[in-house]
């Protein structure tokens, strides 16, 4: 008998906990520890920051689900890991031992890599929509700033990798502000570290460029590219532009009454530093097998791993590591795991595709992206009304699959397999 704990219970350690229960012999013990009770549905957090959703109707609580699918749950944070024993330090105490762990930690939020970043319970002068908790806060400030209005910035700070969610924010408030027939009152400017419009750390999707900059210029918002966000204020951010060669080209003092800007991620500290484990920012270093190259009873998936850009861009971004490809990160560790138990090599390929829905209010856009970076046998975006429905009915499907415990039915397993979508290469 093998005992695997998954650390970490969002978007991947949730379904890599129903996958390996499937994958894994019935023997072996399944053990996820997270430092939340519950799961939350990250890609709803734009929505929850302009109150178009409450916290009850993104949040799972674990322990029932997990209970039934056989699965150990413990609410506790790690602070430690100490992979030469084996064992994890939790916030409580505790001690547990592990055979095998998959790590799925998401990213710590680097805001206190900028004066002034994050929000107010940080000692900053911004707003995130991160998590459910930073979203709820937004949310209920954003009928006040709604009561007496003034400038927004919204975008992405230098080390960025999650630019999606800053164009849904964008796109969400400006919808919600036309709707209260306010949008006059708010001059938004969209800041952002990527060296265009719609680069979105991908080298743009399809035409996201066009696209992108269309719909800005559309809907009356100005922008600032190759931004390095330098300080903000209760009142202003300030911002260096940088040319494509990475020189100073101009500086930009923008008034704020809101603002929201997608931090740099990093590894969490209980990870940090962990020689061979970890690069210098924490993420973990995995090989094309999700397995440590070091510690070889370790793999990770999600946010929390090491990839680095394909190219440099002027002011620093990294690469998002979406939905679709974090899915495709679990199904190979979940049929790479038993293998190693069983002393076989594991040879399972994540596709690492990228396939996302990004909701703007009352329409949205569709990326399709085979390989993730370019070039891509497969490089599709659409645009429409068709998509701000479709991401309605995916939020209501995974909040469905992770309350019944189920990663991947086998009518979506179908439906992938019909449009050539796999998640193993
Ligand atoms: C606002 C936002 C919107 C997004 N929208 C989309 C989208 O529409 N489509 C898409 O494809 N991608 C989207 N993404 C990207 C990505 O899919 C999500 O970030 C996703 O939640 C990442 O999953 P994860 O499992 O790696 O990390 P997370 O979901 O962040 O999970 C990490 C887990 O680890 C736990 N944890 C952290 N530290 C500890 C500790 N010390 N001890 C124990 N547990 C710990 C956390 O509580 C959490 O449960 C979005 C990202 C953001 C930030």
């Amino acid at each position: 008998m093998a005992h695997i704990v998954i650390l970490g219970a969002g978007l991947g350690g949730t379904i890599q906990a129903y996958e390996l229960k499937d994958s894994l012999s019935k023997s072996d013990k399944v053990t996820v520890i997270s430092n939340k009770s519950y799961f939350q549905f990250t890609p709803s957090n734009p929505w929850a920051g302009v109150g178009w959703r409450s916290r009850d109707e993104i949040v799972i609580e674990l322990a029932p689900t997990m209970k039934k699918r056989g699965i150990d749950f413990i609410c506790d944070g790690a602070t430690k890991l100490r992979p030469e024993d084996n064992q994890i330090d939790l916030a409580s105490g505790r001690v547990v031992d592990y055979d095998y762990l998959v790590i799925a930690t998401g990213p710590e939020l680097a805001f206190d890599e900028i004066e002034g970043f994050g929000p107010a319970d940080q000692g900053g002068h911004t707003h995130s929509v991160c998590t459910i908790e930073h979203a709820e806060v937004s949310g209920n400030q954003w009928e006040e700033f709604c009561a007496n209005p003034g400038p927004i910035v919204i975008g992405a700070a230098p080390g960025a990798s999650c630019f999606g969610p800053a164009y849904e924010y964008l796109f969400t408030v400006e919808t919600d502000l036309r709707r209260r027939k306010i949008r006059d009152k708010v001059p938004i400017t969209f800041v952002t570290s990527e060296p265009y419009i719609g680069h979105l750390g991908l080298g743009g999707v399809g035409d996201t460029k066009g696209l992108l900059e269309s719909m800005l210029r559309e809907r009356s918002v100005n922008w600032v590219v190759n931004a390095r966000t330098e300080k903000f204020t209760e009142d202003m951010v300030y911002v260096t532009e940088l040319d494509e060669q990475g020189n100073e080209k101009k500086t930009h003092e923008i008034a704020q009454k809101y603002a929201m800007l997608l931090p740099a991620f990093r590894g969490i500290p209980a990870l940090m530093g962990i020689e061979g484990l970890v690069n210098p920012r924490g993420f973990v270093i995995v090989d094309e097998y999700q397995r440590n190259p070091t510690f070889q009873n370790i793999f990770a998936i999600g946010v929390c791993i090491a990839i680095a850009p394909p190219v440099a861009t002027p002011v620093p971004t990294g690469v998002p590591k979406t939905g679709f490809m974090i899915e495709s990160m679990v199904t190979a560790t979940a049929h790479n795991l038993p293998r190693v138990i069983e002393g076989q090599a594991p040879n399972n390929l994540p596709s690492w595709n990228a396939l996302c829905l990004a909701d703007f209010g009352d329409r949205g856009a569709a990326f399709l992206a085979m390989p993730q970076n370019p070039p891509r046998n497969v490089n599709w975006v659409s645009y429409g009304r068709w998509v701000h429905w479709a991401k309605l009915g995916f939020e209501w499907y995974f909040m469905r699959k992770i309350r019944k415990g189920v990663s991947e039915p086998f009518y979506e397993r179908l439906l992938m397999k019909l449009l050539k979508i796999n998640k193993i290469r």
